[in-house]
């Protein structure tokens, strides 16, 4: 079987015909295929570049496959066709090709100091472990690992990076001997400044990037995933941690406020931007769009940059070609143009996923 579908494909600006066939799309017309879409805009199925679909709501490990499955179809059914998984405790390599589910880029586990990160969901070593740690990891993933850059450390009452700035580069040039890409976990500004001149891929939340290190950022080509839905919380942690720890609640205050002008700042001098929300645990899967919103709202990004940071030019990014000849047939469709209101991409109209209509 295959689908027409016909409307203005994005990023260009023009009515085009395109055809799926399996899970591959073509310019080429296929005689009797069913039109499935006729009018609206198209575009290449969103990602979500940070996603944890091996946690479960509240924040303990996922027991089972299925559980991974439901949490990854609330993305899917949200347009997000592809999930970069940035850390899961519980292994699913099995869901990499599974017809229903979103494409996945797959970090290992966490890799993360001893009893200083979530509990049960990473990989805990000592600095002289880490490398290793990383290598392993890698295999267990298929492209990414993940690093714990910073946590709050108890004995010294604020964030603190997990470990020196030796271990972590011998960590990133650990991933990137096993052919794959880091990515890091960083809230505070010590660690994002040794994670970022360490040669790190991409930088999640990064709160306390300075405006030196977004201009190395940009150099390098260092990618931002800023989980703004993410920050947003820090209000609650530091209410919980104010008693114990005050310093470390009026620092993450501190950075939570300041941090739409560094996604703006971010922006501006050019460093690659992508969406991502941070699901799992503490936050809701499938809400891709109000991350969107977010960027463009709080950090000043153009309509059109966002929807490039969520579909295009983050695809391209990860590896899953959009919507040329040849290229995988994942695709949202909208009735209005999400260029015009950014708000027309929390709802639409025709979800397909490697050639499965979806909705
Ligand atoms: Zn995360």
């Amino acid at each position: 079987m295959a689908w027409h579908v016909r409307g203005v494909v994005l990023p260009d600006d023009e009515v085009r015909d395109l055809w799926l066939v399996g899970d591959r799309v073509t310019f080429s017309p296929v005689p009797g295929a069913r039109t499935i879409a006729d009018g609206g805009f198209v575009l290449p199925g969103l990602i979500d570049a940070h996603c944890h679909i091996g946690i479960a709501r509240g924040g303990a490990p996922i027991t089972s496959l299925d559980q991974a499955r439901e949490l990854a179809r609330v993305d899917r059914d949200a347009g997000v066709l592809a999930i970069r998984d940035a850390g899961s405790p519980f292994p699913y390599p099995e869901l990499d090709d599974e017809p229903d589910l979103p494409r996945l880029a797959r970090a290992g586990r966490h890799v993360a100091p001893p009893k200083r990160y979530l509990r049960d969901i990473g990989v805990e070593v000592g600095a002289a472990e880490v490398a290793a740690t990383v290598a392993a990891q890698a295999r267990a993933g298929n492209g990414w690992v993940k690093l714990v850059g910073d946590w709050i450390d108890r004995g010294v009452g604020d964030l603190a990076p997990s470990w020196d700035a030796d271990t972590m580069t011998a960590a990133v040039e650990a991933a990137h001997a096993a052919g794959v890409r880091a990515a890091v976990h960083t809230f505070s500004e010590s660690a994002v400044d040794i994670m970022v001149r360490a040669g790190v891929d991409s930088v999640e939340h990064g709160t306390g990037l300075s405006l030196d290190l977004i201009d190395e950022m940009a150099r390098r080509g260092t990618a931002l995933i800023p989980t703004m839905i993410n920050i947003r919380t820090f209000g609650g942690i530091a209410d919980q941690a104010r008693e114990k720890f005050p310093g470390y609640a009026e620092h993450m205050l501190a950075l939570r406020d300041r941090f739409p002008e560094v996604v703006r700042s971010a922006y501006e001098a050019g460093v690659p931007i992508y969406v991502g929300t941070d699901a799992g645990g503490g936050i809701d899967h499938g809400l891709a769009a109000e991350e969107m919103l977010l960027l463009r709202e709080q950090a000043g990004m153009s309509n059109l940059d966002v929807l490039a940071a969520a579909s295009w030019r983050a695809r391209e990014w990860l590896g899953f070609p959009g919507l040329v000849e040849g290229g995988l047939a994942d695709l949202v469709v909208y009735p209005e143009d999400p260029r015009v209101d950014l708000r027309a991409v929390r709802d639409p109209a025709r979800i397909v996923l490697r050639g499965r209509v979806i909705r």
